[in-house]
């Protein structure tokens, strides 16, 4: 069985007074059948974890860098996320991509770093709106796919995230049939790459996922979870994406 996951990624939003969001939630689900994982920013990363301790909500970071140490103002490694309580990384996020130039090479090489580290690693990726007018979706994501994720890879510490540029944060979401092809393709390739293992990689959905429609979202083909934005910032809001999965 393929593990469900509801993911939030609050991006660069929350200070400390919003943790009690987090252990609301968390207190709403005291026995999940799913996984439930938030991931603040850094910053919050240590609180967090503290907030959830003996909860069932883990906590992940939104990046790391790829190298274990040195001289990278800034930056975080996969090691410190593991040390502040993280037990996974958001990487390769469209948003990563477009403000910090991260390309494949970079998503795989930093892959390779969260796994090494002991963190489960969610590889994001996603087409643009031109693409998906051009006709070019699936190439699109097989190459990202190709490039972002590291050979060899221990699948049991790999989830992958579907988010289409264009619906992110614009309340636009594809057709619950363009999801499906999506996330089919997905499947496809990677067991194509890696062979059965690849049947149990959870494969989340991004992009305007609400409490009113994750369920027909849930209900897709090959659709594991979903990797939620904005509607992971409340409780309330959050809460009845976790209970559609
Ligand atoms: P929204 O749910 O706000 O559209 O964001 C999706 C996303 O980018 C999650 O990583």
């Amino acid at each position: 069985m393929t593990r469900k996951l509801a993911a939030g990624n609050w991006k660069m939003n929350g200070v400390k007074a919003s943790l009690a969001e987090a252990k609301t939630l968390a207190d709403m689900f005291p026995t999940p059948t799913i996984d439930i994982l938030l991931c603040p920013p850094a910053t919050l990363v240590t609180a967090m974890a503290d907030v959830l301790t003996g909860t069932k909500v883990s906590v992940g970071g939104q990046d790391c860098h790829m190298n274990t140490s040195g001289a990278h103002t800034g930056d975080v490694s996969a090691q410190m996320l593991v040390d502040a309580g993280a037990d996974y990384v958001i990487l390769g996020h469209s948003e990563r991509r477009a403000d910090h130039g991260e390309t494949d090479a970079i998503v795989a090489a930093k892959t390779v770093a969260a796994l090494e580290a002991g963190l489960t690693a969610i590889v994001c990726v996603g087409e643009t709106l031109a693409q998906r007018e051009a006709g070019e979706t699936l190439d699109v994501i097989r190459a990202q796919l190709a490039g972002s994720l590291p050979d060899g890879i221990d699948l049991s510490r790999l989830v992958v995230a579907y988010e289409p540029v264009w619906a992110i944060g614009t309340g636009k979401v594809p057709t619950l049939e363009q999801i499906g092809e999506v996330h089919d393709d997905m499947r496809a390739t990677l067991t194509a790459r890696f062979g059965g293992g690849a049947d149990t990689v959870p494969l989340l959905y991004g992009g305007s996922v609400k409490p009113s429609n994750a369920a027909e979202i849930f209900a897709t083909s090959n659709v594991d979870g979903a990797l939620v934005g904005g509607a992971s910032l409340k409780a309330a809001d959050f809460s009845g994406i976790v209970s559609a999965l």
